[in-house]
């Protein structure tokens, strides 16, 4: 398959309907060898096309100069090519219940950026200029089918000028929905901090500038982006990002870095070839990237950390900003740790007003917030770490092999949660929404859900959640379906979530390594690997469990883990290398602990395995948020080698147990502890860890035989344990299955809720 192979889905208005334009798309398509499929919509026609660029560029130059009556295109998005053999007409209006329009948040596209820039243009710096190939779509829709009047935008009825352009079939902005121009469209508003709430000091071109100078001056800024509110400031500025990290309560998160464009980007970061490409790419995500060090980033941005989360404006307001800046602006999330994103500025200024200096706010009103979409590149390849703005929804085609879904949702897990649906052939990823421990977060959840469901015209047959203890996404199930839901086993959704965006169907082996999960003997799972055929998931494999003491409290002190690790492997404790912040009889006290049920749950985590062994190497103490032990024992691996083969008395023993076999992690905590005394350090320590963990992936799918192998759970968000463990299982034969645009931390669950919930339905109805 060639690099510029791909799909776009066409959304065509004009006198569509009853003139042979389906029959006249398929000739075409078929000349042109094209995959995809056409089919009535509304009152629109809707287009998939997969195949060359050129191939797609010809088609709809061709549509557009000889179609039988003249049809102009609304929108065109890009979407995943999904490899379909030819091209087909889908009869009647099936579509329209059957298909989820993928209404996706495009960044400036080229011509919107030149009218930017060009003085004469009359749309120069204006900060909502959009077409028919660019600007804000779920974030704005408020119903479907796809229109102006269905979207925040039917707040701005069309000038004169830009009315003319809309009903100009040779215009770019014919039937454009988000056109705008600076004399119809939304406005900019500036506040600063002395301004009482209500009243607007400064619009238009003297609000850009005003917020222009409060971020050079060192202000922090809130911006009212595409789907939420976010706080900017000066990226080089020191002063800057620590009065922001106080002011967030977030002290070493690190924080996403908006830059202009993408030479800014490189003078930031090393950039792989496809990392510049998902920078620079329609959904402009955060992108991990290995940063460069030193000036002229703060210190503060990624502590700790060797990647630097980079972003290129998501719209023509960001560009305007960034361009006039000049530097680097940190670009975070304007919530509070554990809240929703706001939705307006009645919101916003309730929620964190006061970590401001300066507001910049508009008058488009935001339909459903979207936080920033988050990728990595892996092997080559993005993968999605959260589903945001311009990523949301992820629509993915079921295996055709599944019979036809009934209407289905998932309302995903308790952390990064995120709610599915499905019905047909199709399933449908909504955005991120974040954890589900406040209240507030639980009421956005399921107002999201409900939002999507009334958008998309879905009404669930069954409902499909988590089997967590927490009952949210329970209550949620519950509330939206008329059947009793189902509740799915967390690794076995994240199994599922990975065939199917495969489109796997067959017997598989699925590692699933994560933090926690619920598992199905009351003990907390996280380091498993489960048998996974048809609705059933049998474990066949999992490391030893440890004892989780003060449970939650373990994850946020990894110290707690370190100390079981040493416990249990016969190393003395205290040990001196322990961080010093434990006293030696707090430690005593800890390590007595270790054999009370009561003292905390037992878990067979991997990613509490890697935090624990992250604090052995010596690479962190307590943790400032989830993950970052197990982020910064990655971090620590030498850039770009490969992992080494562990030695023989470093590797997980595989002891058969009464039902499957245990990985014993016991040697391998020893060594780490040997080779430590010894002075190994950091690098060679982070890199002996990775290479016993990719060694065990690797022996157990040899020993229990499976051909295909999937890798799910938050742990395979890790670039070198991905990378190791797909070349180690590669050559050893197997096919592997790696997360890609579906999530493989917890916000990838609710897809595979729904597909536990088509499957079960349809074993179910064949009586088995
Ligand atoms: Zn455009
Ligand atoms: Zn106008």
């Amino acid at each position: 398959m060639s690099a510029d192979h791909g799909r776009e889905h066409l959304v065509l208005g004009g006198r569509v309907q009853g003139v042979g334009l389906r029959p006249f798309a398929w000739r075409l398509a078929r000349e042109l060898g094209l995959a995809g499929h056409v089919s009535n919509c509304g009152g629109e026609v809707h287009l998939e096309l997969e195949g060359p660029a050129a191939a797609r560029a010809e088609f709809q130059r061709r549509l557009l100069a000889d179609a039988p009556a003249p049809c102009m295109l609304r929108d065109c998005q890009g979407v995943e090519p999904r490899g379909e053999p030819d091209f087909q007409v889908i009869p009647g209006t099936v579509a329209e219940a059957a298909s989820f329009l993928p209404l996706r948040d495009v960044a400036p596209c080229e011509d919107c950026r030149r009218e930017l820039a060009d003085p004469a243009d009359r749309r120069h710096r204006y900060p909502f200029i959009a077409c028919s190939r660019c600007g804000p779509r779920l974030t704005v829709t408020q119903r479907l089918p796809w229109a102006r009047a269905n979207t925040t935008m039917a707040a701005f009825p069309l000038c004169a000028a830009c009315a003319r352009e809309f009903a100009d079939p040779a215009d770019r902005r014919f039937h454009a929905e988000m056109t705008a121009c600076p004399d119809c469209g939304p406005q900019l508003a500036w506040a600063g901090t002395n301004t009482p709430a209500a009243e607007v000091a400064a619009t238009g071109t003297a609000a850009l500038a005003a917020a222009v100078a409060c971020l050079q001056a060192g202000g922090i800024l809130m911006l009212k982006g595409v789907g939420g509110y976010q706080l900017l400031c000066d990226a080089t500025d020191a002063h800057a990002v620590t009065r922001l990290r106080a002011r967030k309560r977030r002290p070493r998160k690190p924080f996403a870095v908006l830059v202009a464009d993408l030479a800014a980007a490189a003078r930031l970061a090393s950039l792989e070839p496809a990392e510049a490409q998902a920078l620079a790419g329609p959904a402009a995500p955060i992108v991990l990237t290995r940063a460069r060090n030193g000036p002229p980033l703060a210190d503060g941005i990624h502590p700790g950390l060797a990647w630097l989360g980079l972003m290129l404006p998501a719209s023509p307001l960001h560009l305007l900003l960034a361009e006039a800046v000049g530097g680097p602006l940190v670009c975070t999330s304007a919530n509070l740790a554990g809240e929703p994103l706001c939705r307006d500025d009645a919101e916003a200024r309730a929620a964190v007003g006061a970590l401001a200096d300066g507001w910049l706010s508009h008058d488009r009103a935001i339909a459903l917030p979207c936080d920033d979409p988050v990728v990595r590149i892996i092997d080559g390849r993005p993968v999605t770490l959260r589903v945001g703005r311009g990523l949301a929804p992820q629509v993915i085609a079921l295996p055709a092999a599944l019979p036809p879904s009934p209407p289905l949702v998932g309302t995903g897990g308790h952390l990064k949660a995120a709610v599915a649906l499905a019905r047909g052939h199709e399933a449908l990823l909504g955005p991120h929404v974040g954890d589900l421990d406040t209240p507030a977060s639980r009421a956005r959840h399921a107002q999201v859900a409900e939002q999507l469901c009334r958008l998309y015209h879905h009404t669930p047959a069954q409902t499909a959640h988590d089997r967590h203890p927490d009952d949210a996404g329970a209550a949620l199930a519950r509330r939206l379906g008329t059947a009793p839901p189902l509740a799915v086993q967390h690794h076995h959704a994240h199994a599922l979530a990975c065939a199917a965006e495969h489109g796997y169907t067959g017997p598989l082996l699925a590692v699933c390594w994560d933090g926690t999960g619920a598992g199905d003997d009351g003990t907390v799972w996280g380091g498993e690997w489960l048998a996974i055929d048809g609705a059933q998931a049998r474990r066949m494999a999992w490391l030893m469990p440890l004892r989780l003491v003060g449970g939650e409290a373990a994850i946020r002190d990894p110290r707690r883990v370190a100390i079981a690790l040493l416990a249990a492997a016969g190393c003395p404790t205290p040990w001196p290398a322990l961080p010093e912040e434990r006293s030696p009889l707090a430690t005593e006290a800890l390590t007595a602990l270790l054999d009370r049920p009561s003292a905390g749950p037992l878990c067979s985590s991997a990613g509490r395995l890697l935090d624990g062994l992250a604090v052995l190497c010596g690479l962190i103490g307590t943790a400032s948020f989830d993950g970052e032990a197990a982020m910064r024992l990655e971090s620590a691996l030498p850039a770009g080698a490969a992992l080494p083969a562990p030695p023989a008395d470093a590797r997980l023993g595989l002891v058969p147990a009464n039902s499957g076999l245990t990985l014993d992690w016991r040697g391998l905590v020893r060594r780490v502890v040997t080779a430590r005394t010894e002075g190994s350090e950091a690098p060679a320590l982070a890199a002996l860890v990775h290479g016993a963990l990719v060694a065990a992936i690797v022996e157990v799918a040899g020993r229990l035989d499976m051909r295909t192998v999937a890798l799910g759970g938050g742990c395979f968000q890790n670039r070198a344990l991905v990378e190791g463990a797909r070349r180690g299982l590669e050559a050893a034969g197997h096919q592997v299955l790696v997360a890609g645009r579906i999530p493989p931390n917890d916000g990838g669950l609710a897809l595979g809720q729904v597909v536990a919930a088509g499957r079960a339905l349809a074993a179910a109805a064949g009586g088995h």
